[in-house]
């Protein structure tokens, strides 16, 4: 073999007839470019399309072309089902021996749904809720846990709309777990749950979930029909609007009319039913702080406050780790129509929040094991900030 031949044999850039697929983050600065890497993509990782900045999936053939553009751009992902399959090796190892806290690995649909039923176990404040059905039958559920008189103010907290944002379903379970332990001990907790009740509902989309963990890591729709709704387009204000889709293929496709969906019902019961003062939905990744309003560019009317809480929950959130959360309102990095923070705070004028958790960046959806306390200190933090700031 030639020296040149060896020399090409070593370079690292993927080759036409390499199989992997990258997941990159790229700064748009052109319009063309946009759509030339929306037309490319596998697969969207932003939860937009609109942004200053589009995550997206490309083979290599459509890297090697970013690249000769000379694009400005990160790599978040080199191959994503190495990533994929990583992880999936290593949950199939915990299984058999795994000790340590239940928060030192990811969790799968019915550990998480039972797990729900040990803290109920564990705490006379607690009781799992029964919300709803899913698309292909799967219980919708919460923990409720409260010391508060009927009727008092209620706090929403959830995870899982998105399939693949696994650190999501395991944040909200961990600060229904740390609401349970803390409510023994710490006063502040104590008084908390004393005037208010707080609903916990991990898993709203179970059979994307359960898709995620068997069958394709990186699906986010529900499992209605062959595509898939997006159920955080599925909400009815601003419905239809830009950054979702009539196209049943598109990531972001909003359903055929708004509430189609059974997932996004069950968790609009329960907000129409109590009387929800603050709703935050968990989501990853990004590390970000989005507030209303997302479908419109227009102010919301409390913008002064949503942006004041959102500021002391970054701050508490940077306190924990040294993490960085940018708080921002949801239309000052995108316009996303049906959004469940535009419906709580614009229904039910809860103030309504969407916090992307770890990573920035990283290999997005896929995150450390590691992770999970630290990212749910952040989330803690941020909740208890924020029902501290609004005196709850
Ligand atoms: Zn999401």
């Amino acid at each position: 073999m030639s020296s040149a031949l060896l020399l090409h044999g070593r370079d690292e850039a993927p080759q036409p007839d390499d199989a992997r697929l990258a997941a990159v983050t790229v700064e748009i600065d052109d319009e063309a470019v946009r759509q030339w890497l929306l037309a490319e993509a596998v697969d969207l990782w932003s939860d937009t399309d609109a942004g200053p900045t589009l995550s997206v999936v490309l083979d290599a053939e459509a890297l090697a072309q970013l690249q000769a553009r000379g694009a400005a751009f990160e790599l978040l992902s080199a191959d994503i089902e190495a990533d994929a399959a990583e992880e999936r090796a290593r949950l199939r190892g915990a299984e058999a021996a795994r000790p340590g806290s239940w928060f030192s690995e990811y969790r799968d649909f019915a550990t998480v749904d039972a797990y729900l039923d040990t803290l109920a176990a564990r705490s006379e404040l607690a009781r799992v809720e029964h919300l709803g059905v899913s698309t292909q039958g799967r219980p919708i559920r919460a923990l409720r846990i409260s010391d508060a008189p009927q009727g008092a103010p209620a706090i929403v907290l959830n995870g899982g709309q998105h399939a693949r944002e696994w650190i999501s379903v395991m944040v909200a379970t961990c600060i229904a777990d740390r609401l349970v332990t803390d409510a023994q001990v710490d006063p502040a907790v104590q008084g908390l749950l004393a005037r208010n009740t707080v609903w916990v509902a991990p898993v709203i989309n179970p059979d994307g979930y359960v898709y995620s963990w068997e069958s394709d890591r990186y699906w986010r729709k529900n499992r209605q029909g062959k595509h898939g709704v997006d159920l955080n387009r599925n909400w009815s204000v601003g419905f239809g609007g830009r950054g979702s889709s009539s196209n049943k293929r598109s990531q972001i496709y909003r359903g055929p009319h708004a509430f189609s969906e059974p997932e996004t019902r069950a968790l609009r019961d329960l907000i129409v039913r109590e009387p929800v003062v603050a709703h935050v939905d968990f989501h990853s990744f990004g590390q970000l702080i989005l507030y209303p309003w997302g479908y419109t560019k227009k102010p919301a009317p409390d913008l002064d406050r949503l942006a004041s809480l959102g500021r002391s929950m970054a701050a508490a959130i940077e306190a924990t780790h040294g993490e960085v959360y940018r708080p921002m309102a949801a239309q000052d990095l995108y316009t996303a129509g049906g959004t469940a923070l535009d419906w709580s705070y614009g229904e039910r004028s809860a103030m309504g929040y969407t916090i992307e958790l770890r990573p920035s960046g990283g290999n997005g959806f896929v995150l450390p094991p590691e992770q999970i306390v630290p990212t749910c200190d952040e989330g803690y933090a941020a909740v208890r900030s924020m029902a501290a700031q609004m005196e709850l």
